[in-house]
């Protein structure tokens, strides 16, 4: 079995990204792993500090690490936006493979000493551990925002990028680079889309020279994300679409079965609606064409 950090090479070699889903519940975890299965692709399951409280670290380590082993499949698990050491070091000792430390809301020389320590804590838990450092302002929440804010002020440079990744040691960081946790209500109408800023990203890469994530993937134009990728882009993270594709299931399911009180005939509705996001979001990553030809 290849490591996260195995993939995320090959990944970079073959010009494409792992895909990342936050998941609090089973309906999303089984469209995740059931779109990456029909796909064949590795996959990325991340959940947040509040996602984390709702679903539990262990269990959710513990039901990861069983779907790998019974399935022999790369699917691995990041603590997404940690903003404390003790809940760092508490996913790392539930085991799982990769941790978002997000200290991006500090100043900036702050942030580097809190990065810092908290790469050397973890490595010395699990030396194999892929430790994420984030900069820049990408605002929070992975919900339907009424207004964009301006985040045009907290853009990443490749000088910070370059200086962020020597001094931490991070394995991947995290730049602003046009992207936005959460979505405005006309990009779930399909009205409007997030656009990134492709120079940028190539100039980060170039001075930073490890691997990157992109976060609030979603909503994001799919030109922009190809060419993301291709500028260094090596993981994408999608929330949002997937929790707009959960809620509009559910009520389907619902509304489908209006005496129904069993969960799993409800449920599938849900899971379905999710799967597909996830599997087009997959595709781009992974892109298109491999699959068009079946190859
Ligand atoms: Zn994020």
């Amino acid at each position: 079995m290849h490591s996260l950090r195995d993939l995320l090479q090959e990944a970079q070699q073959s010009g494409k990204a792992i895909g990342h889903f936050n998941i609090s519940d089973l309906v999303l975890l089984k469209a995740v792993f059931g779109a990456a299965r029909e796909l064949n692709v590795p996959v990325l399951v991340g959940l947040s500090e509040g996602e984390r409280e709702f679903v539990g670290a262990r269990p959710i380590a513990a039901f990861l690490r069983s779907l790998r082993e019974e399935f022999d499949y790369p699917i691995f698990l990041n603590a997404d936006h940690t903003h404390s050491l003790a809940k760092a070091l508490e996913a790392a000792k539930a085991g799982f493979d990769s941790i978002v430390f997000d200290m991006s809301a500090l100043p900036f020389d702050q942030n580097v000493q809190q990065t810092k320590q908290a790469v050397e804590a973890l490595k010395a838990i699990n030396p194999a551990m892929v430790v994420e450092g984030e900069i820049g302002d990408i605002g929070s929440g992975s919900e339907i925002h009424d207004q964009a804010p301006d985040l045009s002020k907290g853009l990443s440079t490749p000088e910070q990028a370059q200086q962020f990744v020597e001094s931490t040691g991070v394995d991947v960081l995290a730049p602003a680079v046009g992207n936005m946790h959460g979505m405005l209500r006309s990009m779930v109408r399909g009205e409007t889309k997030k656009r990134l800023d492709i120079e940028r990203i190539a100039g980060i890469k170039q001075a930073a020279r490890t691997f990157l994530t992109l976060h609030g993937g979603s909503g994001t134009d799919d030109e922009d994300l190809r060419k993301a990728i291709a500028a260094g882009i090596n993981i994408v993270h999608i929330n949002t679409e997937l929790r707009v594709a959960w809620r509009h299931g559910l009520e389907q399911g619902l509304a489908k079965h209006p005496d129904e009180v069993v969960p799993y005939k409800i449920l599938p509705s849900a899971v379905d609606a999710v799967k597909q996001v996830v599997s087009s979001r997959l595709r781009l990553c992974n892109g298109e064409r491999h699959f068009a030809q079946g190859v």
